[in-house]
This record gives C-alpha cells, sequence and structure tokens, in this order.
C-alpha cells in the first residue's frame, strides 16, 4: 500500500465514480489528485489562503454553493509540508452542505490542530511511509478511520475484495494493496521515533528563523497560532524579489545547486498542471503566488552540524549576510 492507494481505497468506499464530483486543494502533490483520477470523477480545485498555505474555506464555500445541485461526493483538504489545514472552518462548511472530508495527511504524521492529531479529522484520512515522508517504510501508507465499516471494507478491498468461501470467490473488483509483513515490521518500529523525527524538523525549522530573522523578504510557512502545531516535515520560505534587491527564488535555488545542495521549489498548484487543463477552480490565485516566490529547503531528520555550516555558509554569500 501507499498513501496513493490509501487515498484510492477511501474514494472507492464512499463509491465515488464518474458521475460525481471531489473537490481538492489545488496547492499539493499529484498523489491527492490522481485517485481522483482513476476513479474518473471530476476535480474541482480550490485555492490556499495565505495563514496555513491549505484550503481556502471561502473558496471552499463559493464553490460548494456554485455546485450545490452537483453530486459533490468528497472534500479533501491537504496538510502541507505538515502544516494543519484550518479544519474547524473547513469542518463547518463540510456539515453545512452534508460533504464527507478525505483528509491527505501524507505529510503530516505527528502534527495537530487544536490538540486533535491531523488524519483523525476526515470520514478517513491517508498517510505515507513513503521514502522521503516524516517516518518511513521505504515504500507505504495507511489508511485511517474511526468508523470499523470503513475500515472492513478497505481490508476487503486492499486484498483482492475475497468473498467469504472456502474457495475463491469474487463478486466485485479488488486491489492487491496490502501492505507486507516486512513493511509492516518497518512501520511500526518507525512507530516508536515519530516524536524523536519531528523534533528534528521542529529544531531545524528554528534554525532556519534564526538565521533569516535579519534578512529582508524572506518569509516562513509558520504556524498561525497556537491552535496549530506542525512537524515542519519541510521548512517552507518565500522569497519576494521585491524587497531582496531583485534576488528570486529560481536564483537562490541555482546558488544552493552550485554548491550541490538540494532545495526545492514548492508544489505546483495542480490547477496549473497540464494534466487537469480546463479544470474549475475557485480563489483568487493565492497558491500561485506560493508556487512562484517559494523555496524547500534541505529539513531531513539527519542533518549534522557540517551540513547545516555549508548550508548557512552559503546562504550568506546569496543573501550577502
Ligand atoms: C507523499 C504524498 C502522497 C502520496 O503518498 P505515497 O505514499 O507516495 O503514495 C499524497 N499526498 C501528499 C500531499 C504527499 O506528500
Amino acid at each position: 500500500i501507499s498513501g496513493t492507494a490509501a487515498l484510492h481505497l477511501a474514494l472507492k468506499i464512499i463509491n465515488i465514480s464518474a458521475r460525481d464530483v471531489v473537490m481538492i486543494q489545488s496547492f499539493t502533490f499529484c498523489g491527492t489528485t490522481n485517485p481522483v483520477s482513476y476513479l474518473d470523477a471530476e476535480i474541482v480545485f480550490i485555492d490556499s489562503e495565505e495563514d496555513t498555505w491549505n484550503m481556502c474555506p471561502i473558496a471552499l464555500q463559493n464553490a460548494l454553493e456554485e455546485y450545490k445541485h452537483k453530486s459533490v461526493k468528497a472534500i479533501m483538504p491537504v496538510h502541507l509540508y505538515g502544516m494543519p489545514a484550518k479544519m474547524n472552518e473547513i469542518q463547518n462548511i463540510a456539515n453545512q452542505y452534508g460533504v464527507p472530508i478525505i483528509e491527505d495527511a501524507a505529510e503530516a504524521l505527528g502534527s495537530h490542530y487544536k490538540s486533535q492529531k491531523c488524519g483523525t479529522f476526515g470520514e478517513m484520512a491517508a498517510l505515507s511511509f513513503n521514502g522521503n515522508k516524516i517516518i518511513t517504510t521505504s515504500g507505504g501508507g495507511a489508511l485511517v478511520s474511526k468508523n470499523k465499516n470503513y475500515i472492513d471494507q478497505a481490508l476487503f478491498l486492499a486484498t483482492q475484495a475475497r468473498d467469504k468461501a472456502p474457495h475463491y470467490q469474487h463478486s466485485q473488483v479488488g486491489y492487491n494493496y496490502r501492505m507486507s509483513n516486512i513493511v509492516a515490521g518497518i512501520g511500526r518500529g518507525q512507530m516508536k521515533i515519530v516524536d524523536e523525527r519531528v523534533a528534528q524538523r521542529r529544531a531545524n525549522n528554528k534554525r532556519y528563523h534564526e538565521f533569516f530573522a535579519d534578512v529582508d523578504g524572506i518569509t516562513f510557512q509558520t504556524e498561525p497560532g497556537p491552535d496549530y502545531f506542525s512537524n515542519y516535515w519541510l521548512t517552507a520560505i518565500l522569497i519576494d524579489p521585491q524587497l531582496t534587491e531583485g534576488l528570486t527564488r529560481e536564483d537562490v535555488k541555482v546558488a544552493l545547486d552550485s554548491e550541490n545542495i538540494e532545495s526545492r521549489p514548492l508544489w505546483k498548484p495542480m490547477h496549473m498542471q497540464p494534466l487537469h487543463e480546463g479544470a474549475k477552480f475557485y480563489g483568487t490565485g493565492v497558491c500561485e503566488e506560493l508556487f512562484e516566490k517559494g523555496l524547500c529547503l534541505p529539513s531531513g531528520s539527519n542533518l549534522t552540524e557540517e551540513q547545516f555550516d555549508r548550508i548557512f555558509t552559503t546562504l550568506k554569500k546569496i543573501f550577502n549576510k
């Protein structure tokens, strides 16, 4: 299984088909959207807001209002880079329109909002244990739900939808999405060190904050208040060329690259992808600007002092510090 497969199962379980609509945060990885495409449902993309960079409740409300006579079957917020989305507002709107939430918590294991863990807000949620995530089983993922019926159905579908019979009998299409016992064993070990990994990622984030405190034109994806706790899976910054004497996100990336330091642009919004050309988008373009100005800094849990020295020496040169 993977995070993507977990989302596919979740959508199958609530019976999404080609006649249905799913509302998804545009600012995300294709792992959120591809499972909806597998089922040929229509995707309506929702903008981000500036506080968390996640699903904008106002844009969501506008989209739901316009689609209230269509078959909207799910809302999919994402907790990007570990930052919890505004789940209170999103849940209130979802309840108002009677649409279930399927949460993409692939990047947010260990994060919480109002003391509630990310991955426990939706009817179902997906976690990912892919190699780059906060804990990993090399590749893997999990479907999370409080609803026993959903979990039973997920286990059934993930093991080739085998009916209860002494022989191999099937009355519907299933998947081979079961996690192997070796992967599960690694995962159980990894679960014990989640807190440690979160602490390491948050320490990385703090170091970058301290470094950039006196640099103009740099802002961070930051917890908007005490209700939010991010695992800071990746530290993401915005670079405003109007305040950095023209230095752009791309300039910084190229300069880091030349020292063999990897940084990455933020996710390119899905409504801007060739794959989703012509899809509906609700919002004012906040996520487009985030994409234009944003950069993920090196954020591994295992960054050494020497590596940080090298990163900061290079950044000092780039920012004339
Ligand atoms: C990693 C990721 C996924 C997919 O997880 P896999 O385990 O790689 O399939 C989905 N959504 C987001 C936001 C992710 O970062």
